[in-house]
């Protein structure tokens, strides 16, 4: 076959630099032309062996521990809670969704890459948010950090979808089509991993799975994390602020990231004051370490050193704004 090929194709196949990979039922010891055979070998990126948990088990552990490296060396960079998402986001986590596509992601794995991101995002803070909340839309008190279990969920099911739509590989549109009924049926030789996702997409509602294709990762992705939403702690303890106006104040343009994380913290109530560090056993005394007074959130924003002046400024200028706007 491989003469054939060769004097087809006017190429030389080059036999010491090439190997083997037995698949199937192939028997370890069968080789040809003197070519070496091999268990597993790098392929577009990941390692390709014989049997798919094993494949699964070998990317997975490299890029988990590729992705953990990568936090691990940024720790020290002086970055702010909300220039931290950032970075995750868009450079942290970004090593994740090319084999996400391709391999479903174990949930030890998601465990281990979600813990690495939280101590990362929350290194030198006191008090932190949960992860549900973090992953909420900014409107609705979160950061939009990504859930990475619920992104690779997504991707790896979006992809799926596009093969039974015939849109995966424009040389077998017929491809999923045959496979299909192996999802289904009780017997199925597939790995359980695939037959679990394909209940998951049957569980999906009917106009995801029709979903145009540039938005459908996305909409899959929103759709999963609005099954697991949960109320930021905060707006369960005061439910009748209009929340929605203050997340979004927050996030108005043009504001510096430090002074947004600050308000972030403070809204939240995650500021270690010397008070609430001495509810939870943390210091001797409640009283401020610079005036002496108990240190609560609303002592350190209202009456505290220079923040006394600040706040009585800022009183007096939006009561000058609402009059202007009265006689107006
Ligand atoms: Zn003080």
């Amino acid at each position: 076959m491989l003469e054939t090929y060769s004097a087809a194709s006017c190429a030389q196949l080059n036999t010491q630099k090439s190997f083997l990979i037995p698949l199937g039922s192939w028997p370890d010891g069968l080789t040809f032309n003197e070519i070496t055979t091999v268990r597993q070998a790098e392929m577009l990126g990941m390692t390709v062996c014989n049997s798919f948990e094993e494949r699964v088990e070998i990317n997975w552990t490299k890029t988990t521990a590729l992705t953990r490296v990568t936090l691990f060396q940024q720790i020290h960079r002086n970055l702010n809670l909300f220039e931290r998402v950032w970075h995750v986001n868009i450079f942290c986590l970004s090593k994740l969704w090319y084999l996400a596509q391709i391999l479903p992601l174990p949930v030890k794995y998601a465990t281990v890459i979600e813990r690495a991101v939280s101590f990362y995002i929350w290194k030198g803070y006191l008090y932190k948010l949960r992860k549900a909340q973090l992953v909420l839309p900014k409107d609705k008190g979160g950061l939009q950090l990504i859930a990475v279990k619920e992104k690779c969920q997504a991707l790896i099911t979006r992809n799926i979808i596009r093969g039974q739509r015939g849109e995966s590989d424009p040389m077998d549109n017929e491809f999923w089509k045959r496979h299909i009924p192996l999802f289904c049926s009780r017997k199925s030789p597939l790995p359980q991993a695939i037959q679990n996702l394909w209940k998951i997409i049957e569980s999906y509602p009917p106009d995801l799975i029709t979903a145009d294709t540039k938005q459908q990762t996305k909409l899959i992705y929103k759709y999963i994390i609005k099954n697991s939403i949960h109320s930021p702690r905060i707006v369960e303890q005061f439910p009748n602020q209009r929340w929605q106006k203050i997340w979004h104040n927050i996030h108005v343009a043009n504001i510096p990231t430090a002074w947004q994380t600050t308000v972030y913290c403070y809204i939240n109530e995650i500021i270690p004051t010397e008070e609430r560090k001495h509810r939870h056993h943390l210091t001797d005394s409640p009283a401020c370490k610079i005036c002496g007074f108990i240190d609560t959130l609303k002592h350190r924003i209202t009456i505290c050193g220079t923040a006394k002046t600040t706040w009585n400024g800022a009183k007096k200028s939006i009561a000058a704004n609402m009059a202007y706007v009265k006689t107006e």
